[in-house]
């Protein structure tokens, strides 16, 4: 166990040679709900580096301890396994509140479970906040807005969300935590943030997560049909994760109390993705083929994201293909490692 835990801290500081030290006053204590996760881990790393004293609490649903790992001998450090459904009394400055699972197989698996995170687990975080006097920021989605109506999305526009479909247990619950940070700011003065996140992708998704990209990618990587749901006319517009995360610290140390999008405006259609990441994959002798299509899926999806750029200055930098090359790279490391761990 020692020699583990010495070759663990070797690789933080290999892979992290630059974590910053902070003096007491400058240094919060800062907990990532969700921080096992994909968009929670990249967050982690960054806010780590920055010299901050990072909690992560997750209940490992689709997050993994792999995520995290090169942080925990780390004395800045601690994991938490915990569900945020359960309440939670620790002392921190700041949260970041990404637990719920965010694709739709996952969100779907139990959207009793789904709804349970979003509103009790956000009421126990805001619970939190309030008590410690600390600053929540809650991820909220893209999805507040359903099948929009309006083109591009803006902060004003309020949404067109089917309340029993099957997507509902994610985008109510998602409306529903929205509603709440707003109640308590207003009723108990507590401090929040609300970042509308669109889609976004990059090294760490979960592998069997049934997003659009990471489908894509392994499709392609294995030679196996790639699937586009529907006619492949509908868009969406991704971001890169470290993008992601800069808005997000962004706006959690801006003074912007109402909701604001983060995304990547760069549109495209499904069809056009399926195109891209097959060509990037290289030679491959996957075939593109088209199943049904999904039930309430958003035709269109693009933020208009001017409030983020005027409020602190925010802006997604990373081309995709350039995101996409990583994320490729990414999800090769990984299925080569599962033939390496195969018994055969
Ligand atoms: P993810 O599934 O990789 O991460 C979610 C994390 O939350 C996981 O580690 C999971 O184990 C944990 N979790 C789930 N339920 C929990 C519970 N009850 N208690 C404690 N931990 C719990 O998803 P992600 O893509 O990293 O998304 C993070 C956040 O960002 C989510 O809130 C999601 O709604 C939001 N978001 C993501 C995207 C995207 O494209 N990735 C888009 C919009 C919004
Ligand atoms: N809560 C928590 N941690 C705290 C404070 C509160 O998990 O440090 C939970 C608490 O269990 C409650 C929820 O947050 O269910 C809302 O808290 P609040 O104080 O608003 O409600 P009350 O406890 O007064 O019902
Ligand atoms: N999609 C697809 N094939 C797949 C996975 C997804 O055509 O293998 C489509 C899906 O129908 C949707 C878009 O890609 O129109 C984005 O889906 P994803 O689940 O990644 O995100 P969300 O619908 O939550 O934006």
């Amino acid at each position: 166990l020692k020699k583990r835990l010495q070759a663990l801290e070797k690789k933080a500081k290999i892979q992290h040679p630059a974590v910053k030290f902070l003096p007491e006053g400058k240094r919060k204590r800062i907990l990532v709900t969700g921080g096992a996760g994909f968009v929670g881990s990249h967050l982690v790393d960054k806010l780590m580096i920055q010299g901050h004293e990072v909690i992560v609490v997750d209940n490992f649903f689709t997050g993994r301890k792999r995520n995290v790992e090169h942080w925990l001998t780390h004395e800045n450090f601690e994991l938490i396994h915990h569900d945020v459904v359960e309440p939670l009394y620790i002392e921190v400055d700041q949260i970041y509140h990404l637990a719920c699972p965010a694709s739709p197989p996952h969100y779907m698996f139990n959207p009793i479970k789904t709804i349970k995170t979003s509103s009790i687990g956000t009421l126990n975080m805001l619970g939190l906040a309030k008590r410690v006097d600390g600053r929540l920021l809650l991820a909220s989605t893209s999805e507040i807005y359903g099948d929009p109506e309006e083109h591009p999305q803006n902060e004003n526009y309020w949404g067109h969300v089917n309340p029993i479909g099957p997507r509902a247990c994610y985008d109510e619950g998602k409306r529903v935590a929205e509603t709440m940070c707003y109640a308590y700011k207003k009723q108990e003065g507590v401090d929040v943030r609300v970042a509308r996140i669109f889609n976004t992708y990059g090294p760490r998704m979960h592998m069997e997560d049934g997003r659009v990209v990471s489908n894509f990618i392994l499709q392609a990587l294995q030679n196996l049909d790639i699937t586009i749901y529907g006619d492949g006319k509908q868009t969406r517009s991704f971001q890169y994760v470290d993008d992601l995360v800069d808005g997000l610290i962004g706006l959690m140390n801006s003074d912007i109390t109402s909701p604001v999008n983060v995304g990547n405006p760069d549109e495209h259609t499904i069809e056009e993705f399926a195109t891209i990441i097959k060509d990037m994959v290289g030679p491959t002798s996957s075939k593109i083929v088209h199943h049904p299509a999904t039930e309430d899926d958003p035709q269109r999806r693009k933020p208009d994201i001017e409030k983020a750029f005027k409020g602190f200055g925010w802006r997604p930098k990373m081309p995709l293909k350039e995101g996409l090359t990583k994320t490729i790279e990414y999800f090769r490391a990984e299925l080569a490692q599962e033939e390496n761990n195969s018994p055969n």
